[in-house]
């Protein structure tokens, strides 16, 4: 296979049905990956398979929510059987957002994001190491976010986890840089998903973050995509514990 393909990979994004990781899970198998992906609700999930089957698109996936030990680790066997104890891409994209200011936080809520966001990517970096070593050249990307490098109204607990994302790559480059793994995180600014629906509603919130963005328009998802599947090829391959920020340019936006 080419620098500039994907032909033959095999590859695990989690939260696929919808938004960013719809997007990636289309874009890397148009490349020509076969993908499996997760997500917390059946019906969701069984429409989107439906979709992708009747569109020809080959993608299988089941049931999990990333946030529980023990649905991640029959996710992995799943995975570990269906691609027969091999895999060459993670994408750790799956995330929910509460965005409230540090004083309105709740606990449970603080644990949720923390569970949702990090501890499921953590978790599944470490259930999947096997496999991706056996692959021979594996390739990890999070999908984390510009809110955990810069102060963003999407509220301190959210942007800690996305920071700590960005950390665990720079680690985890380092820790298994021997085995054949490199480790990537994606920051994304903001992004015309269900995740945004709310913010972009808001059409002075909206008019205000498009102003501050010299691109000049909200992302969409296959913007994202199309870095994510570049972090996954040879072509990349000496890219590692890096944090890419594909937003428009809004985080390195001074004072225009
Ligand atoms: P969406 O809400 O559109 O999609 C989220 C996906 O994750 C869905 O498929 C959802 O599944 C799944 N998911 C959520 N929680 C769980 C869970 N506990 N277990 C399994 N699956 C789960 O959001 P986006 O596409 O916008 O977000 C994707 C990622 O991108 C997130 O990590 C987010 O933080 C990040 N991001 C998004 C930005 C944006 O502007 N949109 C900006 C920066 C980062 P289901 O359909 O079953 O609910």
């Amino acid at each position: 296979p080419g620098r500039w393909s994907l032909q033959g990979k095999k590859a695990l994004v989690t939260g696929g049905t919808l938004g960013i990781g719809r997007s990636v899970v289309e874009e890397l198998v148009a490349l020509g990956a076969t993908v499996y992906t997760c997500s917390w609700e059946e019906e969701e999930l069984d429409q989107r398979l439906k979709e992708w089957e009747a569109r020809g698109v080959p993608v299988t996936g089941s049931v999990c929510d990333v946030s529980v030990q023990d649905q991640r680790e029959r996710l992995i066997l799943d995975v570990s059987s269906h691609f027969g104890g091999k895999l060459d891409i993670l994408v750790n994209n799956a995330g929910i957002a509460i965005r409230k200011s540090a004083m309105e936080h709740s606990l449970e809520e603080y644990s949720l994001l923390m569970a949702t966001n990090l501890e499921s990517a953590y978790h599944l970096c470490l259930l999947a190491h096997p496999l991706l070593k056996a692959s021979g050249s594996g390739s990890i990307v999070f999908i984390s976010s510009i809110a955990g490098v810069v102060a963003l109204f999407s509220g301190p607990i959210y942007g800690m986890t996305k920071a700590s994302l960005n950390q665990l790559a720079k680690n985890l480059a380092c820790e298994w840089a021997k085995d054949k793994i490199r480790i990537n995180s994606v920051g994304p600014g903001y992004i015309s998903t269900s995740l945004t629906e709310q913010i972009f509603s808001d059409k002075e919130l909206k008019d205000n973050i498009v102003r501050r963005t010299p691109i000049g328009r909200v992302g969409e998802p296959d913007d994202i995509s199309s870095m994510v599947a570049f972090l996954c090829m040879p072509g990349s391959s000496y890219i590692t514990g890096q944090t890419i920020l594909v937003d428009g340019g809004m985080t390195i936006n001074g004072f225009y």
